[in-house]
C-alpha cells in the first residue's frame, strides 16, 4: 500500500477514541504504514533515569498512530477527504483533493 500522506499535511482522524482531532503530520512512515501527528496519539511510558536524563520518571510523547486511522484535510473543503492524483500538463504528479479537485501538493 502506498501512503498518499506527506509530513506537513493537516490531517484528521477518522477512527478511534481520538476522532476528529487535527494535527500536522510531522512524520511519515510509508514502509510501517504510520504517521507521526503533532498532538495526537499521545503516550506516556515511565522511564528509568540514564546518565542522559538523570531523572526519569513519566514522559510524554507522539506515538505514530496508522495511515488508515487518519485522513488528509483539504484546505478548500475543510473536510478530510480521499486522496486524488493528477498528472499536470508539465509531467509532474500531483496529489488533489478527490472531492473538489484541490491541489494538494
Ligand atoms: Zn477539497
Amino acid at each position: 500500500m502506498k501512503l498518499n500522506i506527506k509530513s506537513g499535511d493537516l490531517v484528521e482522524v477518522i477512527s478511534g477514541k481520538e476522532k476528529g482531532k487535527r494535527g500536522k503530520v510531522t512524520r511519515a512512515f510509508p514502509k510501517e504504514n504510520r504517521v507521526l501527528v503533532q498532538g495526537v496519539n499521545i503516550i506516556t511510558r515511565a522511564t528509568r533515569p540514564t546518565q542522559k536524563d538523570t531523572q526519569g520518571g513519566l514522559k510524554k510523547y507522539e506515538a505514530p498512530i496508522l495511515a488508515n486511522k487518519v485522513m488528509v484535510v483539504c484546505p478548500k473543503c475543510d473536510k478530510p477527504t480521499r486522496i486524488g492524483h493528477k498528472v499536470l500538463d508539465d509531467g509532474t504528479k500531483v496529489r488533489v483533493c478527490a472531492r473538489c479537485g484541490e491541489v494538494l501538493d
